[in-house]
């Protein structure tokens, strides 16, 4: 079944059990300072759960444009090295704003994966709330342990723990435990060799989460203590992408319709070839990845910019085109080309990207074109600090300078370092950036476009992000 087919006969078989199909919110937001990018599809109706308005339906479906690469959600490392997180992707979610509850949704859940979509029943695995010893002493989710066990058989229903099995808002507000559905789509020998049940929520690319059904019935106070909700609700997440991942046959999401006309676009312009070689993999994937956070962000009317939310869509941009300079060498711009297949595909369901297509091509072009122009200076910078080099290794801080100066990777500079015979002294590299980290934490408030933020937050967000970056990618290049 193809992705358009499977988006409509989700949102149609909740119409059909009398829910409203809504549309998704902007994946950019610009009136919370707690959040710069809607993560979850509950997002845009977090006043209902906290009671401060009145959803007009009580029971609604939608498709919702999530983005997780920042805070509590970041994804951002595993893009592309595994082949199931997206940053950018589609949540499917169906809501019961004190309407139904356990029943309907477990059952419902089960009704569309088995029998309209045609799941295979011995494919799939639940999971309840196991309970918790700590301050919350809370139960076994019985109710959903018991409805469960009327459909699959018990050695199919996983216990999980707080971490996975138990959503909260925050430190205050509705909370409760949730049931996840995850599949196991290996060939039957490896599923003979291993169980799938000890695979769930181990991070095995084949035995993958694909719906999370939260059952809100506390109210966390604010002394820590929980109190029964008067109405509970149901807050259900799926990913679009894995979903369809399971009902095309294929062990990737990138195998999908919804990246294989990217890949291939991908393939023609680079003339790199998708599934012989690990590291141009990865760069496919991330670029095929990458080019739709962008897009989907510029249509919603952000632009990269070098503060919030703009400086995330920028960082990610740039890193595309690295993945591109470094395995793939992409000297010209060319992730723009991309968005024409893009917009081919999701125009349809996400109109926006259509009607802004010539921006968003135009907004991506000019930034590859100035980064590449960066890099380039760097390269040239470069050779002189190692001209003046005397031994073998380079000085820290000029790296830092090229990094904080010149907007040069670090992690290419390492790359490049490490072909050219050179190391880079990253202690010093680290000392210069944690200096420069204490002197920018005394600023206190900047400007984030339509709001203000502290910058201690936003500083926090944004170095943690940049570090992580750093980080991983000098190991990897160290291996080479
Ligand atoms: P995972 O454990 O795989 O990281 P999660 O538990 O963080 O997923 P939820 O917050 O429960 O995810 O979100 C609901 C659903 O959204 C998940 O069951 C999964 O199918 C999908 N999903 C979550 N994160 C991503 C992502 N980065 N890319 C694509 N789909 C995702
Ligand atoms: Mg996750
Ligand atoms: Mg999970
Ligand atoms: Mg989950």
């Amino acid at each position: 079944m193809n992705s358009k087919d499977t988006r409509t006969q989700f949102l149609n078989f909740f119409k059909g059990k009398e829910h409203k199909i809504v549309p998704s919110a902007p994946m950019v937001i610009k009136d919370d300072p707690t959040l710069l990018f809607t993560n979850a599809g509950m997002n845009q109706f977090k006043e209902y759960f906290l009671g401060i308005s009145q959803p007009k339906s009580s029971r609604v479906v939608d498709t919702q444009k999530c983005l997780r690469v920042s805070g509590k959600h970041n994804d951002l490392e595993e893009v592309g090295k595994d082949t199931y997180h997206h940053t950018m992707f589609e949540m499917l979610g169906n809501w019961s704003f004190g309407d139904y509850f356990k029943e309907e949704a477990i059952t419902w859940a089960w009704e569309l994966l088995t029998e309209v979509l045609k799941i295979d029943k011995d494919s799939l695995y639940v999971s309840v709330f196991e309970g918790s010893k700590d301050a919350d002493k809370l139960e076994l989710d019985t109710e959903a342990f018991e409805l469960w066990k009327s459909i699959v058989p018990e050695d199919r229903i996983i216990m999980g723990n707080k971490k996975d099995n138990f959503w909260e808002m925050g430190d205050q507000g509705p909370c409760g435990p949730c049931s996840e559905i995850h599949v196991d789509i290996r060939s039957k020998e490896e599923k003979a060799k291993v169980s799938g049940a000890s695979l769930v929520n181990q991070d095995h690319p084949q035995v993958v989460e694909i719906w999370n059904l939260v059952f809100m019935q506390y109210n966390r106070k604010a002394d820590g203590s929980l109190e029964s909700l008067p109405a509970k609700h149901v807050d259900t997440g799926m990913g679009f992408e894995r979903l369809c991942m399971v009902l095309q046959g294929v062990q990737s999401n990138y195998d999908t319709d919804i990246f294989t006309p990217l890949i291939r676009e991908i393939e023609t312009i680079t003339g790199s070839d998708y599934g012989k070689n690990e590291e141009i993999d990865i760069a496919i994937r991330v670029i095929s990845d990458h080019i739709r956070a962008v897009s989907f962000s510029i249509a919603d009317g952000q632009l990269p910019s070098n503060t919030g939310a703009g400086y995330v869509i920028r960082r990610i941009l740039r890193r595309a085109v690295r993945y591109g300079f470094t395995f793939l060498n992409t000297k010209e711009p060319f992730m723009f080309r991309l968005v024409n297949v893009l917009t081919d595909s999701l125009g349809d369901a996400y109109p926006e990207l259509e009607n802004q297509k010539q921006l968003i091509e135009n907004v991506i072009k000019e930034e590859e074109h100035s980064f590449l122009k960066t890099l380039d200076q760097g390269l040239l910078l470069l050779d002189t600090i190692i001209k003046n080099t005397k031994g073998k290794t380079v000085d820290g801080g000029k790296a830092f300078e090229l990094y904080d100066t010149f907007g040069f990777p670090i992690d290419l500079t390492a790359l490049i370092l490490s072909e050219k015979g050179y190391q880079l002294d990253e202690e010093g590299f680290d000392e210069a950036m944690q200096q420069q980290k204490n002197r920018s934490k005394s600023a206190s408030v900047v400007s984030k476009q339509d709001w203000e933020v502290l910058l201690e937050d936003n500083e926090q967000e944004f170095v943690g992000y940049d570090m992580l970056d750093v980080e991983v990618k000098i190991t990897k290049y160290r291996k080479i």
